[in-house]
């Protein structure tokens, strides 16, 4: 007999052999039809597995990101295997379970695969999944694999299993298909009951761009056709929601390539946009205690070398800059910190003088791909909302609530309402990874969580993905189509203010080290706003749009009393603009739909004999005739309730 322990920390004897899905089948029927994947003693292993030993067992249905990214790994095998079948002599190469589906990288030789190959592939596939095939492991030596793959003229398998050792390499089979796998199948390719392969890239072998270039086939699968068409549903929403579209559409933002690509630049009303989410954090950040600085756009490299970032950011990312002097080598800068370090430097400080807070919005410059950039999200410059602490560790917990307290601040004002902490700590197996002492690392792990249950926040704690360097805390939320973002990070450090030799005077007259906090509650200002323009759909908060009223006039003869009007708002502070085009009432009234203004004012005959205006509210419609100064009074409680003070 064996015993098994569950998640519930209850145990029960079972008779050596049986099977994971046995063990499910204990529990009950429906368990047993829905359990995709399972972990034995933290290990991931097979439905049909025999269990041969005591152990803890852990069962994952569809509702666990394991179960899906079994049910997706084993679909790539699927369409591996419908790809053999229509293309005999495409080379597969790898194909993982992502965090939406799955992909696999193919050589189809010269031949691209068009959107109507694609719809015969999602029919192959499912002609195949139908028929139930069972996914079984099997070892293999190293030479057996590498005979399979040589055979099969297949150069990238070989590639890959010459960097593996002989002992751990596995194949999965499932009807007469092989792959190389490490395992983690749902029991049968029937579950699998609808697919949709959503598009085709170019990805380069081991995503080196010296090597071939293959076609990475991008799907998704589901148990039921009906959640697929959920997705989709969703897609299309994100699809109208993508915030390069709504970008250009309000006109905030634009890339060229002769400027370079990764590199945005901000137009009129976006550059506006960004003003004034750096006043509202700059004057949240002021009554918080923290002074604003600047720092330039580039360090000498030994700067980056003291802090570590020439190791991290060097090679891979923008080459030195030289200058005509000899030996003159600065970088473009990577991060803000070495900066703040050296301002902290530049006089001692007293015990009594800390929390030192440095706040800047830090323009930063690190590579990516060209592959990898997307609009706002991924880019090559982009601004933090960065800030620095400097304290000490008996300062730490109030530090840590105060910045929770202006993240909080940020998210209410943004309308995020959704969201989790993830609380990163050591790793209790391997305290040597880490840097600092072990006692200021209990204190500054146990203020973290500390401060979040004081703060009612939802979180968990991840073991073991603490920063080498000191545990941080991340909020996670969720934009209003249930898609996560990290958003806003806490971290503390005890690396810097080591490799900077910062001190600070303590009440027994002796030289201590201070904590770094690193904290930046939109993370960069260009990631932020495409965030939030897809979260609100372009509809912003009224305190914050671009434009918070548009008038509409009727005809020329109106247009006069409509620039008075104009006039009278833009004194009372109101983003106001006129839309005195020779177009129909209808077509302005869409066009300023689309923009998303919050509220439209008609201006013809009637209104400007009144002297009053005809009010429309955005998504709501015609609110009325009322006089100009009643509108202000509307407008201006309106744009006060969406934007609340910052209280310390
Ligand atoms: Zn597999
Ligand atoms: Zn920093």
């Amino acid at each position: 007999m064996i015993q098994i322990k569950f998640p519930d920390n209850s145990k029960r004897n079972f008779e050596k052999g049986t099977t994971v899905y046995e063990v499910a089948k204990s529990i009950s029927e429906g368990l047993a039809r829905n359990v995709l994947s399972a972990k034995y003693n933290d290990k991931v292993v097979e439905v049909s597995t025999p269990l041969d030993e005591d152990g803890e067992i852990q069962l994952f249905t569809w509702k666990n990101s394991e179960g899906k990214t079994a049910f997706w790994h084993s679909s790539a095998h699927v369409l591996a295997q419908a790809i053999l079948i229509l293309y005999p002599n495409a080379k597969l190469t790898i194909g993982p379970a992502i965090e939406n589906g799955f992909y696999y990288d193919v050589d189809f030789g010269d031949h691209s695969i068009s959107e109507k190959e694609l719809v015969d592939l999602e029919k192959k596939f499912l002609e195949l999944s139908k028929q139930k095939f069972v996914f079984k492991m099997r070892n293999a030596t190293k030479n057996e694999a590498l005979d399979f793959y040589k055979k099969e003229k297949n150069p990238y398998k070989v590639e890959l299993i010459e960097n593996l050792q002989d002992g751990n390499i596995t194949f999965c089979d499932h009807s007469d298909f092989t792959d190389l796998c490490r395992g983690g199948h749902i029991p049968n390719t029937s579950f699998i009951k609808a697919v949709k392969l959503l598009n085709v890239a170019g990805a380069y072998w081991r995503g080196d761009e010296k090597n071939k270039q293959l076609t990475r086939i991008y799907g998704i699968s589901f148990p039921k056709q009906k959640e697929l068409t959920e997705y989709l549903e969703l897609l299309e929403e994100a699809k109208k929601r993508d915030h390069r579209k709504i970008g250009k559409e309000l006109e905030l933002f634009t890339f060229s390539q002769k400027v370079g690509q990764g590199l945005p630049l901000w137009l009129p009303k976006g550059a506006a946009l960004r003003e004034r989410l750096e006043k509202f954090l700059k004057e949240a950040q002021k009554k918080a205690g923290y002074e604003q600085v600047i720092s330039p756009h580039i360090g000498n490299k030994d700067l980056y070398i003291t802090s570590g970032h020439y190791e991290k950011y060097g090679e891979d990312s923008f080459q030195p800059i030289n200058t005509p002097a000899e030996g003159e080598t600065f970088l473009l800068k990577p991060m803000n910190c070495p900066h703040h370090c050296e301002i902290y430097k530049t006089r001692p400080w007293s015990y009594k003088e800390l929390p030192k807070r440095y706040a800047e919005f830090g323009t930063v410059y690190r590579y990516e791909q060209s592959g990898e950039l997307h609009g706002l999200t991924r880019v090559r410059g982009f601004t933090q909302d960065d800030a620095h602490i400097f304290c000490t560790p008996d300062q730490l917990d109030q530090e840590f609530k105060n910045v929770i307290d202006l993240v909080l601040y940020v998210f209410n004002s943004l309308g995020f309402y959704d969201f989790k902490a993830q609380v990163s700590i050591r790793d209790p197996k391997n305290p040597k990874k880490y840097i600092g002492d072990t006692e200021n690392w209990d204190k500054a792990e146990k203020s973290i969580i500390k401060a979040t249950k004081e703060k009612n926040i939802e979180f968990e704690i991840e073991e073991g993905e603490a920063a080498f360097y000191g545990p941080k805390l991340d909020f996670m939320v969720n934009d209003a189509l249930g898609r996560k973002w990290q958003l806003g990070t806490i971290q503390v450090d005890y690396n810097l203010p080591e490799r900077f030799d910062l001190t600070y005077k303590g009440s027994d007259n002796e030289l201590h080290r201070p904590v770094m906090i690193h904290r930046a509650p939109f993370g960069s200002l260009e990631r932020f706003v495409a965030i939030l323009l897809e979260h609100t759909a372009g509809n912003l908060p009224i305190w914050l749009a671009p434009k918070q009223v548009k008038l509409l006039s009727v005809s020329e003869k109106h247009e006069k009393y409509a620039k008075k009007v104009l006039n009278y708002l833009e004194n009372n502070e109101i983003r106001a603009f006129l839309d005195n085009r020779n177009e129909t009432i209808g077509k302005k009234i869409r066009d300023a739909e689309i923009e998303k203004v919050p509220f439209m004012l008609i201006i013809g005959e009637k209104e400007a004999e009144m002297g009053n205006i005809s009010v429309r509210k955005h998504r709501k419609g015609d609110i009325g005739m009322m006089e100009i100064k009643n509108f202000v009074n509307l407008i201006k409680k309106e744009i006060s309730k969406s934007i609340s003070k910052f209280e310390n």
